[in-house]
């Protein structure tokens, strides 16, 4: 079995707060979509998500850490327990910070000329936040309205800076170039210095009057609300880009984009991978021996589960195309059950016996595991030892 921590590349001691941080980056580096027909990348990909689903889950992690194995020192554990989920689904907003919000002015670096001169239509910047959503979201494809800050053209001046009913002028001291030249004469000879224009900031546009709303600057921050709809099958890492919802274009230019980075949940019963989905099943041993139906839960609801007679513990049955459907494309990936055989450890006394005449046709003796109650009210059962 893989070091999940050297998986995740996060110390032994990270917190769960390092955890997440972790999985993330290295989800959104080695999602399939990001790195279409690459096989390295897919199968680290697995290993990624099966590292946090272990690491994330504060029971998994202990056995983990103890016996390294999430399921503790025997193998094959029944589901539930693992309570998972840290924070409440809902969307994060990170990421802001490193998206600069656009430089109204633009070029200042360009003193000594012939540098690039900054006047014309500038895009917005992209602008990234992430959601989280749980398994079962990721089953059925789901939608999210979220919030995101951002600018957007002034109403009031349609992005030009100017007061309604003026309009911005050529700048007067440069000319529009957005560049002044001053010409010294010294001893040595003629020097001509190209500096950025002041009055207009190098845009070569000069607002007489600037807007109320915006100060002259052209756009305002808005906090908007958007639907980002999200595909069945999504997995952790997936970018969505959703074009022209980012940051306003200046002077302009076309708006960003805004891109939404989805993270599904570690979910307490059903382990993914990739397509597949892994869940724990226990029955009991006369049902994994002889054989039979019984039910299991899925993310669709109940399906009738077929167990093969001589079913060993820990067997694997798949059923397939009843895990998740496949990003953008038909079809399902498999679900596979990993049964456990249950050895109950209270029985009544009907099975007790039952049971004894099975392990004396196999030829083993019992020890008399009733209690002291047990065999006072069990009188007629002596013969049976
Ligand atoms: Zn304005
Ligand atoms: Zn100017």
């Amino acid at each position: 079995m893989k070091d999940y921590y050297e998986v995740l590349g996060v110390d032994k001691n990270a917190s769960q707060e390092e955890i997440k941080k972790a999985f993330r980056q290295l989800a959104k580096k080695y999602h399939p979509d990001a790195n279409p027909g690459d096989p390295t990348a897919e199968a680290r990909f697995k290993e990624i998500n099966e590292a946090y689903d272990v690491l994330s889950d504060p029971a998994k992690k202990a056995n983990y850490d103890a016996y390294g194995n999430p399921n503790g020192p025997v193998a094959g554990p029944g589901p539930g327990g693992g309570g998972g989920g840290e924070d409440p689904f809902g969307r994060v907003f990170e990421g802001f910070g490193g998206f600069p919000f656009g430089d109204i002015f633009g070029g200042f670096g360009n003193v000594f000329g012939g540098g690039r001169r900054d006047t014309g239509p500038r895009r917005g910047a992209d602008l990234e936040l992430e959601v989280e959503i749980s398994l079962e979201e990721a089953f059925s494809g789901t939608e999210r309205d979220v919030r995101i800050p951002r600018t957007e053209k002034c109403p009031r001046c349609d992005g030009d800076g100017a007061e309604p009913g003026t309009k911005p002028v050529t700048c007067p001291a440069c000319h529009g170039t957005g560049q002044v030249r001053t010409t010294r004469t010294t001893m040595l000879g003629q020097f001509v210095t190209v500096t950025t224009c002041g009055k207009c900031g190098g845009t070569g546009r000069y607002v007489e009057k600037p807007c109320k709303e915006c100060d002259g600057t052209g756009e305002v921050r808005r906090t908007r609300g958007v639907t980002v709809k999200i595909p069945p099958g999504a997995d952790s890492g997936l970018r969505l880009r959703l074009s022209g919802q980012g940051n306003a274009g200046i002077r302009g230019g076309a708006p960003g984009d805004l891109y939404v980075v989805v993270f599904v949940k570690p979910h307490p019963v059903f382990q993914r991978q990739g397509d597949d989905l892994i869940v724990d099943r226990a029955v009991s041993f006369p049902l994994a021996a002889i054989g039979g139906k019984t039910t299991l839960e899925t993310l669709e609801g109940r399906v009738e589960l077929e167990i093969p007679s001589g079913t060993q513990p820990n067997a694997i049955l798949r059923l397939r195309g009843k895990g998740m459907p496949r990003l953008r494309q038909k079809g399902r990936g498999d679900l596979l059950v990993r049964v456990n055989v249950r050895v109950p450890t209270k029985l009544t006394s009907r099975e007790r016996e039952a049971l004894k005449e099975l392990g004396k046709l196999d030829g083993e003796t019992f020890n008399d595991t009733r209690t002291f109650f047990q065999k006072l009210r069990g009188a007629g059962d002596q013969g049976a030892k």
